[in-house]
C-alpha cells in the first residue's frame, strides 16, 4: 500500500500530515499527488469525503513551499463553488501548512472588499475564492493574475449546477496559458468534459468509486408516508420526523436535516426548536455571519440539529455525524448520494432516513435506480392510520400557512425549486441556480446578460456595504471562525 513518504512530499507537510492522524493516503491522494507534483495537469473525478481537498491541497504547498508571492499576483487560485466550501479549504490549507510559512486569502461574498484587498495588496500564495468574488476583485483592478502557477477547480459539476461556467473559463483565460491546472469534479457531465478538454493539457484522469458504491458504513431507511389530508400533510410530515428522530433516541447524537426549498429549511428548523429540539437552519439567504456560526455551532458539537439546503450543506466537512434526514426526498437522485455522504464517514457508521410523500415517488424510484440498491420500507411512525384533527399541532397550522399563497398545485409538483426563484433576492441567486429548470431559464439568461456571473454576486452587494472598514480578518465578516481568525493572526505577527 502507498505510503505519504512515498509521496515526495515536502518533510514539513509530512509532519502535519502525521499530526492530523493519517495513516495512509487515500486513492484519490494517492494517485492524485505524484502527477501533481510532477507539474502535470490533474483531472480527479472524485466526490467529497474520498479526501480530495487533500489530494490538491498537499501537492500545492508542497509546490509553493519555495518562492515568494509579489503584491497583488498570487501564485496559485483555487476556485470553490460556495463560501463554506471556500472556507473549508482554506482550514484544510492552515491543517496541512501549519509547519510551512506561507499565505493565504479567501475571496468570498458576503464580506468586506477592503481587508481582501489589504492582503493581496501585501501579496499571497495561495487565493481561495469563489468565481464571482474573484472578478469582482480583478475588474476593480486590484488584482493580477498573470503570475498564477497552479490553478485548482473544485467541485466543477457544482460550478456547472450553479451557472459559473462561463465565469471559470474567463477565469481560465485570464490565468497563463502555462499554468498547472488540478481539476476535480463528482461528475463528468459533457459540459464538464468539454472544459476540461479546452484547458487542460494531457492530463493524468484519476477516477475514484462513486460515493453511491462506498456507503455501504451507512444504513438507510424510507417512511412512506401520505398526509391524512392536503392542507395537513406539512404539519404531520414533520411529526414523522420528529418521532423518526425520536426513535433513534440517542443514538442520534448530531445530525442534518436536508429539505429540498429554502422555505421548507426556515419551517423545518422553526417547528423543531418550537417542540425543544436544538436545530437551527442553515441556507443562501442567511447572512454570511449568521451561516458562519450556525456552521461553526454545528460542527463543535454546541448544535445538534442543522437543517439544511442542498447548496448551504454541499461539501462541508464535519467529521462526524450520526444521522442523516432527508425531509424531502431530492430531486436530482445524485443529490440523495452527496447528502447521505455526510453521515458514515472516514469508516464510521451512519444512518440515512428520508420521508417520501406519494408525489415524490418518481424522484425516489429514480434515486434507488442510481444506487442500484432497494432502500428499506421503514414502518410509519404515524401509523397506518390517518392521525385524528387532535394529533395536529395546533401552532403547527400558522406554519401551513405560507404554503397557501403558493403556486397552483400542479406547477408546484412539477418544480419544487421554481417558486422561490421569483420571490427571491439576488442572494437567493445561489441556490435558484443549483438546479436549473425551464422555469428559472429566464431569470438565469436576465443574470448572464449582466455578463454571465452570478451567484456570489448577490455577496458582491453586500460586500460593498460592508466595506466601511475595521479592524477584521479578511473572509468571513463580523464572525469569523476560530480556525481562519487563527491563522491570519499568526500570519500579522509574523
Ligand atoms: P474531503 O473529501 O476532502 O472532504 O475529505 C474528507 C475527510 O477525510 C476530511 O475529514 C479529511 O480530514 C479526511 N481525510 C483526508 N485524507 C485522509 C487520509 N489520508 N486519511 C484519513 N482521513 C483523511
Amino acid at each position: 500500500m502507498t505510503k505519504f513518504s512515498d509521496l515526495n512530499l515536502n518533510p514539513k507537510v509530512l509532519k502535519a500530515i502525521d499530526e492530523a492522524g493519517y495513516e495512509s493516503p487515500t486513492p484519490i491522494q494517492a494517485g492524485a499527488i505524484p502527477p501533481a507534483l510532477e507539474g502535470r495537469d490533474v483531472l480527479g473525478i472524485a466526490q467529497t469525503g474520498t479526501g480530495k481537498t487533500a489530494s490538491f491541497t498537499l501537492p500545492l504547498i508542497t509546490m509553493l513551499a519555495r518562492g515568494r508571492a509579489r503584491a497583488r499576483m498570487p501564485r496559485s487560485l483555487v476556485l470553490c463553488p460556495t463560501r463554506e466550501l471556500a472556507a473549508q479549504v482554506a482550514e484544510n490549507f492552515d491543517t496541512y501548512a501549519k509547519h510551512v510559512k506561507l499565505t493565504k486569502a479567501l475571496l468570498i461574498g458576503g464580506v468586506s472588499f477592503k481587508e481582501q484587498d489589504i492582503l493581496i495588496d501585501k501579496g499571497v500564495d495561495v487565493l481561495i475564492a469563489t468565481p464571482g468574488r474573484l472578478l469582482d476583485h480583478f475588474e476593480r483592478g486590484k488584482l493580477i493574475l498573470n503570475d498564477v502557477k497552479v490553478m485548482v477547480v473544485d467541485e466543477a459539476d457544482r460550478m456547472l449546477d450553479m451557472g459559473f461556467i462561463p465565469d471559470i473559463e474567463r477565469i481560465f483565460g485570464l490565468t497563463p496559458f502555462t499554468r498547472q491546472t488540478l481539476f476535480f469534479s463528482a461528475t463528468m457531465a459533457p459540459e464538464i468534459e468539454r472544459i476540461t478538454n479546452t484547458f487542460l493539457s494531457n492530463p493524468e484522469r484519476i477516477e475514484v468509486a462513486r460515493q453511491a458504491t462506498a456507503s455501504e458504513t451507512i444504513e438507510q431507511g424510507v417512511v412512506m408516508f401520505k398526509g391524512s389530508r392536503k392542507d395537513r400533510e406539512g404539519s404531520e410530515k414533520r411529526k414523522v420526523l420528529r418521532l423518526i428522530i425520536d426513535g433513534e433516541g440517542e443514538k442520534c447524537t448530531n445530525a442534518i436535516i436536508f429539505c429540498n426549498r429554502k422555505t421548507d429549511v426556515d419551517t423545518v428548523a422553526k417547528s423543531l426548536k418550537k417542540y425543544g429540539y436544538d436545530a437551527a437552519p442553515i441556507h443562501g439567504d442567511l447572512d454570511q455571519s449568521q451561516r458562519t456560526r450556525t456552521l461553526e455551532g454545528f460542527r463543535n458539537g454546541e448544535l445538534r440539529f442543522l437543517v439544511a439546503s442542498d447548496v448551504a450543506a454541499r461539501g462541508l466537512d464535519v467529521p462526524s455525524v450520526s444521522h442523516v434526514f432527508n425531509f424531502d426526498v431530492p430531486s436530482h437522485a445524485e443529490d440523495y448520494v452527496h447528502r447521505i455522504g455526510r453521515t458514515g464517514r472516514a469508516g464510521r457508521d451512519g444512518k440515512a432516513m428520508m420521508i417520501c410523500v406519494p408525489r415524490d415517488e418518481k424522484n425516489f424510484d429514480a434515486i434507488e435506480k442510481l444506487i442500484q440498491k432497494e432502500i428499506p420500507r421503514l414502518d410509519n411512525p404515524l401509523g397506518t392510520k390517518a392521525p385524528e384533527p387532535a394529533d395536529t399541532n395546533p401552532d403547527d397550522k400558522v406554519e401551513d400557512k405560507p404554503k397557501r399563497t403558493r403556486r397552483p398545485r400542479k406547477a408546484k409538483d412539477d418544480a419544487p425549486h421554481a417558486e422561490e426563484v421569483k420571490a427571491d433576492a439576488p442572494m437567493q441567486e445561489v441556490e435558484a441556480k443549483e438546479t436549473p429548470k425551464p422555469e428559472q431559464e429566464a431569470t438565469a439568461k436576465a443574470s448572464s446578460s449582466r455578463g454571465g456571473r452570478s451567484s456570489d454576486r448577490g455577496g458582491r452587494g453586500k460586500g460593498r456595504n460592508d466595506d466601511r472598514g475595521g479592524n477584521k480578518v479578511v473572509g468571513l465578516g463580523d464572525h469569523t471562525p476560530t480556525f481562519i481568525q487563527l491563522s491570519f493572526d499568526e500570519r500579522r505577527a509574523s
